[in-house]
């Protein structure tokens, strides 16, 4: 077989390091049928099989490129984990809800169709936004 000169024991040579994770200069230790069987890593001093180069410089780029985040339309929390969250942290009595009357945000409502709900904020003078077990509801107050 045709060995380059290069390629013997105690001579350097380009592998692929398991520890460092990138192409680095290894001392062949051992040769299997002209090729180099263990190498010793130049960096970390670990004894490896050897591996071919992967071209690999940057440990970073081994990594696949980040891709650019799918742009989710918000994060949407179920409706129904945070009206329980805020159902179970209101201290406020419970009002029942009318036209007529004027919330705040944080004021625990009681509507004839949703249920209990919690006013997160107002909108308008005269609306309010209201968490229910279902979902966002926008209501109208202070009328
Ligand atoms: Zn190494």
């Amino acid at each position: 077989m045709n060995t380059p000169a290069e390629l013997a024991v105690g001579h350097e040579i380009v592998s692929y390091c398991t520890k460092c994770k990138m192409d680095l200069g290894h001392t062949i230790m051992s040769m299997v049928k002209g090729k180099p069987a263990r190498v010793v890593c130049r960096t970390c001093k670990s004894e490896h099989n050897f591996k071919a180069k992967k071209g690999v410089k940057d440990p970073n780029a081994v990594k696949a490129p980040k891709k650019p985040r799918a742009p989710k339309a918000e994060k949407t929390i179920p409706v129904e984990q945070e009206w329980m969250k805020q159902i179970n942290a209101s201290q406020k009595p419970l009002r029942h809800y009318a036209t007529n009357e004027t919330f705040n945000s944080g004021d625990k409502v009681t509507h004839p169709s949703f249920g209990e709900g919690i006013v997160q904020k107002q909108i308008y003078p005269n609306k309010i936004e209201v968490i229910f077990k279902t979902d966002l509801k926008i209501l109208i107050h202070a009328k």
